[in-house]
């Protein structure tokens, strides 16, 4: 490779503002901010005009949008087929043998499993009629507990080629878990393997299962061979996936599905409370996946994407799976661990495959830092032409770190704010667009609206904090209810402001005229004498100490100042001492005001995290309390909970 483009340019006047240079502008697809305008001037022509350019359809639909508070629904009696959309119309051109899905296995010395459009959708076909002959059936939920191996992109397109909406879960959940969501969706059919790595060793899965599908409605266990170990296998139930496949005819004629019916359920990540099955269908959903996937990352036919998230998530549903696909993309999927077998493993597959896009989580960015500059030192990471994040806040040390160290400084960092609920990204910066600010997410994706309002519905000054709302019309991509729960779906999302706006439960403010910064969960907004004190934006001041690794901000009760805040603090290095809580206080005092200052700091060896990296502030908040910490299953690490109990002294009974 020559020497690497620039991608970003300083602004000459102002500290911390970024914006696309030259280059950028020519390549991006989108350079013209005019688009914003255009948008908004009529939102639903809009997106009726891209879903018209981005996907095809079997048949056009007879209205664009209806609003039927608190429901909406978007390309009414238009017909399509997302596996079509991914697969068949790319096989009819030159894209045939393009590489859709490079399958990066865990251990170094296995070849990758490299599918090309053509290999993906033969596999998808065969499938479909696999599950066929098990008798699935248009409308039948299928359940998918399946690691990060192609067979999960198969399984998936092969669902919506039939149109049985998915119910993908984690791997890494347990057989408990998996159960309460075979049984929230009434599966029949669950699609899993004997195994798979992490960290060099191979782990069961397929034990998982079975004690998953004990006194469910599981009929039918379809088994991937990964690793080839030993499983325990109840015959007439259990079928490997490869002896099916053997004789599975070539062709599975899509299924003409209305936009409006169910694509998948999906639960959230579980960070604030139980999860909901969040219900995403197929016309607005793959309007929203192809234009983001393209937009946001900047994808053309030459580029290379690499969403790390897992597919358990909706970052692994959009992103490794409808969006790049729908767009014809090549994208890496990765089977491993970040660290396996050295913490050089992202920045080795981003040098081999020459990654030019690549989307990570912050709880991820801070623990490459973590692991020291070293690591992606050693590898050429010039094919990198755009870095994004998702899932939490990004603090100025972390956006720094990668923006100069993984992006050599060259390359903007797409900070996407999005929910399992919103389907695909809505506010963030456009890679030809700009501008790029840290902590800044950015603006509302075109023919998308959102604003920040106060507890009464007014929108706030520039600068003032409140609630983010989504107004009307509401993005193709949003959810059209929390499956089996309508009351959740209205109480979350529809009773703060009526059916006014979409209410997102995140805190926001304005730095700058249409540019939001997401400050936190509004659950984790406190009040410190009578002012409003963001989580996020002190965790960003706490992250600015250089012996600081992660923190995690929330209220204590006071009698005096009503709250105060707690930070649990993870080092770097080190236990923390008296000495350091001070100066970490004091640091905070001088970036934010004395208001600001953590009233007590714990040091902690770790912060307790969902499965998807986030941070459970929720747990914390009970701790400060002293109440009891509550339901603890979407937890990675719940010794964490027990060593921070015993630090604050926490005494309720849970
Ligand atoms: P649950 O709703 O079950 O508590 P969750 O909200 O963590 O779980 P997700 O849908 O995976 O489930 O996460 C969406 C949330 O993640 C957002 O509402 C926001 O709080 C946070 N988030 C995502 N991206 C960003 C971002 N770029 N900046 C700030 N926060 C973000
Ligand atoms: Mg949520």
């Amino acid at each position: 490779m020559t020497e690497a483009a620039k991608w970003i340019v300083k602004d000459p006047a102002e500290e911390d503002v970024y914006w696309p240079s030259k280059e950028m502008k020519k390549r991006a697809w989108i350079s013209d901010e005019s688009i914003y305008e255009e948008a908004a001037r009529d939102p639903v022509a809009f997106w009726a005009e891209r879903a018209r350019e981005g996907l095809d359809w079997y048949k056009e639909w007879d209205e664009a949008y209806k609003w039927e508070p608190p429901y909406f629904k978007w390309f009414i009696g238009g017909k399509l087929n997302a596996s079509y959309n991914c697969l068949d119309r790319h096989v009819k051109t030159w894209r045939r043998n393009k590489a859709a899905i490079i399958g990066v296995r865990e251990p170094i010395d296995e070849e990758a499993k490299v599918l090309t459009y053509y290999d993906l959708y033969r596999e998808v076909n065969k499938f479909a009629n696999v599950l066929k002959s098990l008798g699935v059936k248009k409308g039948d939920r299928v359940s998918i507990y399946l690691p990060m191996i192609p067979e999960v992109q198969i399984a998936m397109l092969a669902c919506a080629r039939i149109g049985a909406p998915h119910s993908v879960v984690f791997s890494a959940f347990s057989s408990d878990s998996l159960k309460d969501r075979i049984i929230d969706a009434e599966s029949k059919t669950l699609v899993t393997c004997d195994g798979y790595y992490r960290r060099g060793r191979p782990v069961n899965l397929k034990d998982n299962a079975d004690k998953a599908v004990e006194g469910t409605t599981i009929e039918n266990v379809i088994v991937f061979k990964r690793t080839g170990g030993e499983v325990r296998w109840a015959e007439g139930r259990d079928h490997w996936w490869h002896e099916l496949m053997k004789d599975a005819p070539l062709y599975y004629k899509p299924e003409v599905m209305d936009s409006e019916d169910v694509l998948y359920i999906l639960y959230t990540s579980g960070t604030t409370g139980n999860p909901k099955g969040v219900i995403h269908t197929t016309g607005g959903y793959m309007t929203q996946a192809y234009w983001t996937t393209k937009w946001d990352f900047d994808i053309h036919d030459e580029d290379v994407f690499w969403c790390t998230a897992d597919v358990g998530w909706v970052t692994g549903h959009t992103y490794n799976c409808y969006g790049p696909l729908s767009v014809g993309a090549t994208q890496i999927f990765y089977e491993g661990a970040p660290n396996y077998p050295e913490p050089d493993r992202m920045w080795q597959i981003i040098e081999n495959y020459g990654v030019t896009a690549f989307y990570t989580a912050p709880t991820a960015i801070r623990m490459f830092m973590s692991w020291g500059d070293e690591w992606p030192k050693k590898h050429n990471l010039s094919s990198l032409h755009l870095l994004a994040t998702v899932g939490e806040p990004i603090n100025r040390e972390a956006w720094m770190w990668y923006f100069n160290t993984i992006g050599g400084g060259r390359c903007p960092i797409i900070d996407t704010w999005w929910q399992t609920e919103t389907g695909g990204t809505l506010i963030n910066a456009l890679p030809g667009v700009g501008p790029f600010i840290p902590c800044v997410a950015g603006r509302s994706f075109p023919g998308t609206r959102h604003e920040i309002l106060d507890e009464g519905g007014k929108p706030v000054g520039l600068n003032e904090g409140g609630y983010l709302v989504q107004r009307p019309s509401f993005g193709p991509g949003m959810l059209r209810g929390v499956y089996k729960s309508p009351e959740t779906y209205k109480t979350n999302y529809w009773s703060q402001y009526g059916n006014e706006a979409y209410y997102t439960s995140d805190g926001a403010r304005m730095p700058k005229e249409k540019l939001f910064r997401l400050t936190g969960r509004v659950d984790d907004v406190m009040k410190v004498a009578g002012h409003r004190l963001s989580t996020a934006e002190v965790e960003n001041a706490i992250g600015g100490h250089p012996s600081v690794a992660e923190s995690a901000v929330v209220p204590a009760p006071d009698e005096i100042r009503g709250q105060v805040p707690w930070a649990f603090v993870r080092l770097k290095e080190g236990e923390g001492s008296d000495e350091l809580a001070k100066e970490i206080r004091s640091h905070v005092g001088k970036v934010l005001g004395p208001t600001c200052r953590p009233d007590k700091i714990i040091f902690a060896t770790d912060l307790p995290k969902t499965r998807s990296g986030k941070i459970m502030r929720r747990i914390l908040r009970s701790l400060a309390k002293n109440e009891a910490v509550g339901d603890l299953t979407t937890i990675e690490n719940p010794a964490c909970v027990e060593e921070l109990k015993q630090k604050v002294g926490h005494k309720a009974a849970s």
